[in-house]
């Protein structure tokens, strides 16, 4: 990590500032976005959200959201926004190309580039770097950057950037459940529902927001799309652009899916494939010393070391076996008892 000393000094007088998750933004990539624009707003800079691709509808209400650029509908805003910046500032991920559209115009701007980020993979690209791969969320590194560059502010921040601070925090740590919940992630979580985080209301608008076309699509993806391989601990799902059309939903309504792959018994290892127009994405969850980042190196991927997502170029069919042919050999790897 660098002295953040300067950029301490940069961020005293009022600057124009570009903030940008990662494309398809997750509670985390909102959540450390937005947070950190309500910061900086508060604080007198001129600052704007701008994503790859759009918001997803369970994350709309977010304080802010309504603000967000979106780069593949208003490219010509976004790439403006980037471009007349004093700082960018990259959030939740590693590698620039998972910032879309967004990337040639990063690449071409002049601004000051702070990365915050926990994911495993890495590029160097900007002049300031807080990062940590422990780190629960980037929304937790959110709270410790203005602890560093700004520690009187902490304890003032207002409720919409604990809110969404909090809801980042949320939806990467499995609500609270995995390890990188920490007592000391818990402690932050305690001073941000001090600043007045409505803790059953973000729970209800992120979880319980669904369609009736959504739920149902849930119940068809469990009955007729997973597969169950008990010798090699995996459990998987396939889902077509048929199937989506079929139940009104959309990309965006498959989050979450995976996990339901790993609440079986003796699975270690879950994964989605989900067909878009133009590829396949695919997530994968581990349990235990199995990485799934690793395996999502095989296309093209990475993440996290028990979440990770790729992509594929092949058709849903063709992605399918190509995951069991590299599958097959990890047999091993996968037989272990959860710790
Ligand atoms: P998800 O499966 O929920 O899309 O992503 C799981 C984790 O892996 C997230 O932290 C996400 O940022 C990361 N991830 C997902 N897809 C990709 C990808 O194609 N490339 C890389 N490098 N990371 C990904
Ligand atoms: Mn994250």
């Amino acid at each position: 990590m660098n002295n953040l000393n300067e950029l301490k000094h940069l961020l005293a007088s009022p600057k124009r500032i570009a903030i940008n998750p990662h494309l398809r933004p997750d509670g985390d990539a909102m959540g450390s976005s937005l947070g950190l624009w309500n910061y900086l707003q508060q604080k007198g800079h001129s600052a704007s959200v701008v994503v790859p691709t759009a918001v997803p509808d369970y994350l709309e209400w977010m304080p802010g959201a309504q603000q967000a650029v979106v780069g593949e509908m208003q490219p010509d805003e976004a790439k403006r926004l980037i471009a007349e910046a004093d700082i960018v500032f990259c959030l939740d991920y590693g590698v620039l190309n998972r910032s879309g559209v967004l990337e040639p115009w990063l690449r071409a701007s002049s601004a000051v580039k702070v990365h915050i980020d926990h994911h495993l993979d890495f590029e160097n690209f900007a002049q300031f770097e807080f990062r940590d791969t422990a780190a629960s969320s980037t929304c937790e590194l959110i709270y410790r950057f203005i602890q560093t560059v700004d520690p009187s502010a902490i304890g003032n921040i207002t409720e919409a950037c604990a809110t969404c601070l909090y809801t980042g925090v949320m939806t990467d740590t499995g609500s609270f459940r995995f390890d990188t919940a920490t007592a000391a992630v818990h402690q932050t979580i305690a001073a941000l529902i001090n600043r007045g985080v409505e803790v059953s209301r973000v729970h209800q608008n992120v979880f319980n927001s669904f369609t009736e076309g959504r739920t149902r699509f849930l119940g068809h993806v469990l009955s007729e799309r997973l597969r169950v391989l008990p010798d090699l601990h995996t459990a998987y799902m396939t889902i077509s652009q048929a199937d989506m059309k079929r139940y009104g939903v959309h990309v965006s309504d498959t989050e979450g899916i995976v996990n339901y792959a790993l609440g079986i018994r003796g699975i270690n290892f879950g994964v989605i494939m989900i067909e878009h127009p133009d590829q396949v994405k695919l997530s994968f969850r581990s349990v235990g010393s199995f990485s799934a980042n690793a395996f999502a190196a095989q296309f093209n991927g990475g993440g996290h070391f028990h979440a990770a997502g790729g992509q594929s170029q092949l058709s849903l069919a063709e992605t399918e076996t190509r995951f069991l042919a590299l599958l097959q050999p990890q047999a091993q790897a996968l037989d272990y008892q959860p710790v």
